[in-house]
């Protein structure tokens, strides 16, 4: 069946809200999924197909980085090639070192970006520090630019560790090494921010980030932060890794975090196989959302290990070609179809449990295992609807959910 997604959710911690373009952040909106480009900005073609490929698989704002003056000059171009692919997606300028430059320098940049990230720890040393951030956060006041204050440990603020470590060195009890750097890292995230709007920033204006690569750290900081702001919180684990080792350590953390009603949106920090597609991290993102109840973008098949009683790929093959078809058919069906989102399909490898997974999903079938007969009954509704054989298994299975789409789902306006 359908799953219902209202009141299985953690409910989540009060913030301030913040709106990014169209996307409202924290406030109990839904948990915004966001990514970042990996082109080189400067090429505005390459990093509009980019961003429209991201935005495309469901990133609801997309990050570019914002490094030098060819990149400064491109922002408006990748947003006018955008607007000519009929892409409408907030776009987020990453600013290290030189932003307070490139963003007056270049003032069609800084008008068009929806939001400014800001690293504290790389916005410049010493008396230049706090004249650099200010003129950052005037252009982002002058435009009305929301900003995210996105601490990092790898780059963390030396000023403000060394005088965390002076001050725990005068504790009675002086805390930990890596407390002391996870203090660090929430009071140069907090301090900024209180800099921020003593600048003249709004506080719905600020959304914060204190990112680390390790899963306990940055679910120590983050209860920390909760605890002590009401600010939106961007989260995700940096620097997550390859492959499934990146994939599982923020679904560790991000989980734990969000289960706890923190969290107002979210980056997966995946590396890409190489040539591989950047949109893997969206597609991460969505299904942590999704399997938590927190969020419906796409319909979710269940299906089993498989096991002895599945001697042949077919069952694999089986699952792995309807999930490629729902995710093929979904920009379609959420254009044409109201819920179509929340539908559930199941895919089940013999008779031990797959006719009651298939039960409980919108449509299932059970194909038949090891010795059994050759027949895979298919579930439409919790009822068997009917029964597949011989060698077309496949396709017939494929039409029954185009058709259940068509015909369950009541069909959007225009
Ligand atoms: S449903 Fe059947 S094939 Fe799938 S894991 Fe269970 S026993 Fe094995």
């Amino acid at each position: 069946m359908s799953m219902d997604i209202s009141g299985c959710a953690a409910s989540r911690r009060p913030t301030r809200q913040v709106r990014v373009g169209e996307v409202i952040v924290g406030s109990g909106a839904p948990v915004v999924v966001q990514s970042m480009t990996n082109t080189d900005t400067a090429d505005h073609i390459a990093t509009a197909i980019q961003v429209a490929e991201l935005a495309r698989a469901g990133s609801e704002m997309v990050r570019i980085t914002v490094n030098n003056e060819d990149a400064a000059r491109a922002v408006p171009r990748i947003q006018e090639q955008l607007e000519r692919m009929g892409v409408h997606v907030p776009l987020v300028g990453d600013f290290h070192y030189n932003g307070h430059r490139l963003l007056t320098e270049f003032p069609e940049c800084a008008r068009v970006l929806a939001k400014l990230r800001i690293n504290p720890g790389n916005v410049g040393a010493g008396v230049k520090r706090d004249t650099q951030f200010a003129s950052i956060v005037e252009i982002a006041c002058k435009y009305d630019t929301p900003v995210r204050i996105g601490v990092n440990w790898g780059s963390l603020d030396q000023s403000v560790m060394a005088r965390v470590m002076d001050e725990n060195a005068r504790r009675a009890e002086p805390l930990d090494a890596g407390a002391v750097m996870r203090e660090a890292l929430v009071t140069s995230a907090l301090e900024s921010a209180a800099q921020a709007e003593a600048v003249g920033l709004a506080g719905d204006k600020i959304i914060l980030s204190a990112k680390v690569s390790s899963v306990q750290d940055l679910i120590a900081v983050y209860r920390d932060l909760a605890r002590r702001c009401d600010y939106p919180l961007h989260l995700g684990l940096t620097e997550a890794g390859m492959g499934s080792k990146g994939i599982v350590a923020s679904t560790a953390a991000l989980a734990v975090l969000l289960q706890e009603g923190i969290g107002d949106t979210i980056r997966i920090s995946l590396t890409p196989e190489p040539n591989g597609s950047r949109t893997q991290e969206v597609v991460v993102a969505q299904e942590i959302l999704q399997t938590m109840g927190l969020r419906a973008f796409t319909p979710m098949v269940t299906a089993c290990p498989g096991c002895g009683r599945t001697t042949s790929t077919f069952f694999q093959e089986l699952a792995s070609r309807i999930q490629n078809h729902v995710r093929e058919q979904m920009p379609r069906w959420r254009e044409q179809y109201d819920g179509v989102e929340n539908m559930t399909l199941a895919v089940m490898g013999c008779v031990v449990n797959g006719p009651g997974e298939s039960k409980h999903a919108d449509i299932g079938i059970s194909l038949p295992g090891t010795g059994e007969s050759p027949a895979a009954p298919v579930y439409v509704d919790g009822e068997k609807r009917l029964t597949l054989r011989g060698d077309n298994i496949a396709a017939e299975f494929q039409a029954i959910v185009d058709d259940y789409v068509a015909t369950k789902y009541k069909r959007k306006a225009g």
